[in-house]
């Protein structure tokens, strides 16, 4: 495992008047390279306040008030993106040359006054020091790697004359402009139809083993993790509870919650396994976070006068394994 990207002990917290959303609690979470991560969780979690805290893309009053995020760059030192100013030079030159993002609303992201071929030039000659013709054949090879038909004609096009599949396949090629190393990805195929979806996945899929980028890809879609993924995040009220390979996620959940994300929770004495489709109760506002595991209030296996006091501990199975649950650090003790 050749780290990436190194998030450790990450609080991103948003000071209001009415009090501290800690939005993300102490996140930790490694993106090797090559590979993709997935961060799943429900809305509330703080999967998209961690992706937006890499590249320092926090809204107002939010601030990153401890923790790392190392960044490996190639033959330099380790970089700790979480100590740069948001608005300085050097983040600035890291954020879409060497990480890339796309969001889920690729029509936001493009300007309606511009044509996409002038934006996708623009993200060229941001980059790269090339003449406008360059960039001009450039961005056409781009747009034909990204699966656009006819780029010739789409070139002049605004985006509010393409559909949400094709605007998000301009967001992923003005993405790629820059060669990133590492692809962030927050939900950026939720707006859009099933076909579309897939066909986006595919192509990120194709893009990354063509490229050997690494993708963090933030979804609350299990069906999107299951196609895209090699390792999977598992987040709860700004914390990671679970983190594993994609098969030992689906295979062999440890966490409660995730075994509910799953959908699947094996009911002691039922004999069969139900499957639930929600999970009971709300994610709680940051600001009100339970005591001790604050997944506790919804849990099945809560242990009472445990659970609702301390907080549980990170149990490590493995450099890529863990499980924040008492359950399995009591299974530790035992043994
Ligand atoms: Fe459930 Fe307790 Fe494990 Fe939290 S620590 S997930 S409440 S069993
Ligand atoms: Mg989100």
């Amino acid at each position: 495992r050749d780290p990436l990207l190194e998030i450790s002990g990450l609080r991103t917290h948003f000071s209001t008047r009415e009090g501290t959303v800690k939005a993300v609690d102490g996140a930790s979470l490694t993106v090797p390279r090559a590979t993709t991560v997935c961060v799943v969780g429900e809305s509330g979690c703080g999967k998209s306040v961690t992706a937006r805290s890499v590249l320092g893309l926090i809204d107002h009053p939010g601030k990153i008030v401890a923790g790392e995020i190392r960044w490996h760059r190639t033959d330099r030192e380790p970089l700790d993106l979480a100590a740069l100013s948001p608005t300085g030079p050097e983040l600035r030159s890291i954020r879409g040359r060497e990480i890339a993002m796309v969001f889920q609303e690729p029509m936001a992201s493009l300007s309606p006054m511009y044509t996409v071929g002038d934006q996708l030039m623009e993200a060229i000659r941001l980059h790269k020091e090339v003449t406008k013709d360059e960039a001009r054949s450039m961005a056409l090879d781009l747009l034909r790697r990204v699966g656009i038909p006819r780029p010739e004609q789409r070139f002049g096009a605004y985006s509010f004359q393409l559909s949400g599949g094709m605007c998000q396949r301009i967001m992923i090629a003005i993405a790629l402009a820059c060669d990133p190393a590492l692809l962030i990805a927050d939900e950026p195929t939720t707006a859009l139809d099933v076909t579309t979806q897939a066909r986006i996945i595919d192509l990120l899929r194709d893009i990354q083993a063509e490229t050997g980028m690494s993708m963090l890809f933030i979804t609350h879609d299990l069906g999107v993790v299951a196609e895209i993924a090699d390792e999977v995040v598992v987040m709860y009220l700004g914390t990671v509870v679970e983190r594993g390979g994609v098969d030992e996620i689906f295979h062999d959940a440890k966490h409660p919650y995730t075994k509910a994300l799953l959908g699947s929770i094996p009911r002691m004495g039922a004999g069969t396994r139900q499957r639930l489709t929600t999970i009971r109760g709300n994610v709680p506002h940051p600001s009100d976070r339970p005591s001790g595991c604050p997944f506790h209030p919804r849990c099945g296996d809560a242990v009472p006068g445990l659970c609702d006091v301390e907080e549980p501990p990170e149990v490590v199975f493995g450099p890529a394994r863990s499980a924040r649950c008492v359950l399995h650090a009591m299974e530790r003790s035992v043994r």
